[in-house]
């Protein structure tokens, strides 16, 4: 990674690994340089594959990429070389020797070659030589020593810095607060945040008391003062201090605060079932605005965090002084109403929520969204290329945790069409949409009026049933624990890893992650959803009195087993999922036995002990 970051390169070497990481390595190449830049490929310790094996990889790497997306540019067979440990020596030098003819006639590309004025050399020169006693210098100090005015008065230092900024060899933003300082030593800087984020417990003894460091690695929120021990143990002066601070504010790093400040990459919270219930329960919602990316980088959506906090009226909401930042969601209000961010996978959702009723004022909504446009805008001028993204709505759930990534339609496709065939579950998922219905919450023009009619409307049948749903799967987890108690669930996880990764009841690459996390951390089930607990609870669950009609089956009315009401959940849980649902195709008698199948299934299974949870739904 370094090395794209450093040299900003057009051109990327790498080994091959796992599919993954070349895919984010393609798509951060075709996200930060231009659309044809050649990668070279290097296959190292091919010394076993046969040469089968060598003419079969190009294609493999090809199948890789997802279909329309341009990556296919980048990768040429030409460009695909494979290098072995000296066993057959000679064989190996000539291929390094093409190697590096590749490489060079790259180099030769005419896209290098940019006429730079010769006095700016000078300036180059000099602060590279500076790198070796000064982190940073100012402006005066280096136009005092090196530029001289006079003789240069066609030639501005401004041009000359913005120049050496876009090549990597130093940082400096032409700012308020910024434009004064360079930054001469780039690795210095970065190792500065580093030591920060980087071992665990590296920096734990230079915390004040072990808790300001505990709550540092839970919540991202670094005091000043535990900051001020870190710096000073890697001898940072004093008066540099604010100017690093600036620095990785700009960069989207963290957040400056008085006493703390918000480094957002090291928040690890969990938004748990109580914050879920508390966010899904609120009264009046707005549709769910959906940012959507070609590719989204994690860190895109740590640094809009920051441009956040920083940048807006908005401010990070509390609950008895805990803020409302988690690892992947974020609450801020704005005027008495809340604006949840959460990140999927290629997506920044966010729905405005307001409880008791309290209507949406949409003006204030209106604002919310060219804010946070207006934020993208800001962070995606720092990239090499605009990173795309598209404005588009939920389609039906209208809930912002979500992370159902075909669950959208663009504002382009329903503009101006009124009520439409969903595009995206035309046939077997089928539902209407309505234009008005998506848009209205997000339009500042819209009349406030109508929007606080339709949030007082009571909860639909749609409505209840989904809260139901999430209930089944509340309901689902609390037989689950009593099956899978935390140390059998970690054996069991451990024990079948190769059979759940590989074997025919295998989980899909999404469940993997969240149930072997790269982190290696400590899963538990609140945060598996309902086919996770399904695959477990059917292959591995002891003890458990199968479905009447067997595994997999739909049950009928009557049948009662634990098997039974788990299939249950299961099949409501996917109906949910496939819109089945909608108004249109629910009358008042379907509801009736639908939601009745449903709470007999969740009391069964929790022994009685959800009923208040039931009973606040259907009141
Ligand atoms: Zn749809």
């Amino acid at each position: 990674m370094s090395l794209v970051l450093k040299l900003k390169t057009f051109t990327i070497i790498f080994r091959v690994v796992i599919s993954e990481y070349v895919l984010f390595w393609l798509k951060s190449i075709h996200t930060y340089c231009a659309e044809d830049t050649s990668v070279i490929i290097v296959a190292t310790h091919s010394e076993n594959a046969t040469q089968k094996e060598k003419d079969g990889f190009y294609g493999q790497l090809l199948d890789l990429l997802p279909r329309d997306s341009n990556l296919k540019k980048h990768l040429k067979y030409e460009r695909c070389f494979f290098v072995s440990f000296p066993c057959d020596e000679g064989e190996n030098l000539e291929v390094l020797s093409e190697l590096e003819n590749c490489i060079a006639s790259i180099a030769k590309d005419r896209r290098w070659k940019e006429n730079i004025p010769k006095e700016w050399s000078i300036i180059e020169l000099a602060l590279i030589t500076m790198r070796g006693s000064e982190k940073t210098v100012s402006i005066e100090e280096l136009k005092e020593k090196y530029w001289n005015a006079k003789k240069n008065e066609s030639l501005k230092m401004e041009d000359a810095l913005c120049f050496f900024h876009d090549i990597g060899l130093i940082l400096h933003f032409q700012e308020e607060n910024l434009s004064n300082t360079i930054i001469v030593d780039v690795q210095w800087f970065v190792d500065t945040f580093k030591f920060i984020i980087s071992d665990k417990n590296h920096v734990r003894d230079l915390a004040e008391t072990d808790r300001d460091w505990q709550y540092f690695h839970r919540t991202g929120y670094l005091m000043d003062n535990f900051l001020s021990r870190i710096w000073e143990s890697l001898s940072i002066d004093f008066w540099e201090r604010p100017t690093i601070l600036q620095y990785m504010q700009r960069l989207g790093l963290l957040a400056m605060g008085e006493v703390k400040h918000y480094v957002p990459c090291m928040n690890k919270r969990d938004f748990g079932r109580k914050e879920q219930i508390a966010l899904r329960g609120m009264e009046t919602k707005s549709s769910v605005l959906v940012l959507h990316f070609q590719f989204l980088p994690f860190f895109f959506y740590c640094r809009l965090i920051v441009a956040c906090i920083v940048g807006t009226e908005w401010e990070v909401v509390e609950d008895e002084s805990i803020p409302g930042l988690y690892k992947n969601i974020a609450i801020f209000v704005y005027k008495d109403h809340l604006i949840a961010l959460v990140v999927t996978q290629t997506a920044i959702q966010v729905q405005i929520l307001r409880p008791q009723n309290a209507p949406i004022d949409a003006n204030i909504a209106g604002n919310i969204k060219e804010t946070l446009e207006n934020r993208l805008g800001y962070l995606t001028t720092t990239f090499h290329k605009k990173v795309a993204y598209r404005v588009a709505f939920q389609c039906s759930h209208q809930d912002v945790l979500c992370d159902n990534v075909g669950c959208y339609v663009y504002e382009d496709e329903i503009s101006g069409k009124g009520q439409i065939l969903c595009p995206r579950h035309g046939f077997t998922g089928k539902h209407m949409i309505n234009e008005n219905a998506l848009t209205k919450f997000w339009r500042i023009d819209a009349p406030s009026v109508s929007c606080a009619k339709s949030a007082k409307v009571p909860l639909a049948n749609e409505e209840k049933l989904t809260k139901l749903i999430t209930l089944g799967r509340d309901a689902m987890q609390a037989y689950f624990d009593s099956i899978f108690p935390p140390e059998d669930l970690q054996k069991c996880l451990k024990d079948n890893k190769e059979s759940l990764c590989n074997g025919p009841f295998r989980f899909t690459a999404t469940e993997v992650r969240n149930v072997y996390p790269a982190s290696g951390s400590v899963v538990d089930a609140s945060s598996f959803d309902v086919p996770i607990m399904y695959k477990l609870l059917r292959n591995f669950g002891s003890n458990i009195p199968p479905p009447t009609n067997g595994w997999g089956k739909e049950p009928t009315i009557g049948q009662k087993t634990q098997g039974d009401d788990i299939e249950r959940i299961r099949k409501y849980r996917n109906q949910l999922c496939h819109n089945l649902f909608k108004t249109q195709s629910m009358d008042d008698e379907d509801y009736t036995l639908y939601s009745e199948e449903l709470t007999q299934a969740i009391l069964r299974l929790t022994k009685g002990s959800f009923k208040s949870r039931i009973y606040t739904i259907c009141q």
